[in-house]
């Protein structure tokens, strides 16, 4: 059977056989193509090096949670000059190398995940007969390209962290549409001026009080007005303003927890000795077996609960 009305498979593949396990199709398909391209030097080769067997999921087909099994073959590529020696045949349009499911399923998924949402669109594929977990649908919508950024007139500039503490980048937001629109692999001011050289519309950068932003305006828009973004500017003048505060605040706290004490650490130091920290420190009552009879209780403000 080449294909089938209710399977329909591109030209070179045949279906061989069709097994039911419950609520599973299983078909066997083959490739019947004389021969296939190689994926670096693209000339077509003929000669078989071995066989393999291949197992990806399509789309369902009358209620059926539908796998196929793909019986494909390995080539040696005979261009002298190609450094691909042996290939594997490829299948394109209808499966991607490496996947694990068809193109059309992966679209399917991509259109159920974008019309619903993870957890919901994995419980109505259950009654589709795919059978797609949450992460798969929140994998095949990150999978859609993402449009090109249209103009933007004002400019949002900040760092991001790609990986809390360790991996920072740039995030360019369109403050008009409010959409993230670039994220950026650093925080280095030719990176950001590169990147704002490619839109001459921006008119305004809302950015932090740092310079390398500041620089990167400067360089990549120069004929954009810059302004520092609310946040940064309520943000410092809190940290100025209760900063010592809450540091004096500290130092009086360890003071009074046994700081200079035998096995604490020196006076002065903002966080609490190691071998006399309690993790119900900050909840500790007179008669606290922790604290019993070493000091007494800290100020109010550190009484949380
Ligand atoms: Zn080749």
């Amino acid at each position: 059977m080449s294909s089938s009305p209710f399977l329909p498979l591109p030209p070179g593949l045949e279906i061989l056989t069709t097994t039911t396990v419950d609520d599973l199709l299983r078909v066997e398909v083959v490739s019947t193509r004389s021969n296939s391209r190689c994926p670096l030097c693209f000339h077509p080769a003929r000669r078989i090096h071995s066989r393999y067997t291949r197992v990806v999921a399509d789309v369902p087909c009358g209620g059926f949670q539908v796998q196929l099994v793909l019986q494909m073959r390995k080539f040696f590529c005979d261009t002298p000059t190609c450094p691909r020696k042996i290939f594997t045949e490829r299948v394109p349009i209808f499966v991607q190398p490496w996947a694990r499911m068809t193109t059309r399923l992966s679209q399917m998924l991509q259109a159920l995940g974008v019309a619903t949402c993870g957890e919901l669109g994995a419980r109505l594929s259950g009654h589709l007969g795919i059978h797609a977990s949450p992460t798969t649908l929140l994998r095949r919508v990150m999978a859609l390209p993402t449009a090109p950024p249209g103009p933007v007139s004002i400019l949002g500039i900040d760092d991001w962290s790609f990986r809390r503490g360790r991996k920072f980048g740039t995030i360019l937001v369109d403050l008009q549409a409010h959409q993230v629109i670039e994220l950026l692999p650093d925080r280095k001011t030719e990176t950001a001026a590169a990147w704002m050289q490619t839109h001459g519309e921006i008119e305004l950068v809302s950015r932090d009080r740092g310079e390398d932003y500041a620089a990167a305006a400067r360089l990549g828009a120069p004929q954009a007005r810059q302004v520092a973004d609310r946040f940064h500017l309520t943000s410092a003048p809190h940290r100025r303003v209760f900063d010592p505060f809450w540091r004096k605040e500290r130092l009086r706290a360890n003071d009074l927890w046994g700081g200079g004490l035998p096995g604490g650490k020196p006076q002065g130091d903002n966080s609490m000795p190691q071998s006399r920290a309690c993790p119900k420190a900050f909840t500790a009552r007179p008669d606290c077996p922790a604290h019993h009879g070493e000091a007494e209780l800290p100020n109010l403000a550190y009484q949380r609960r």
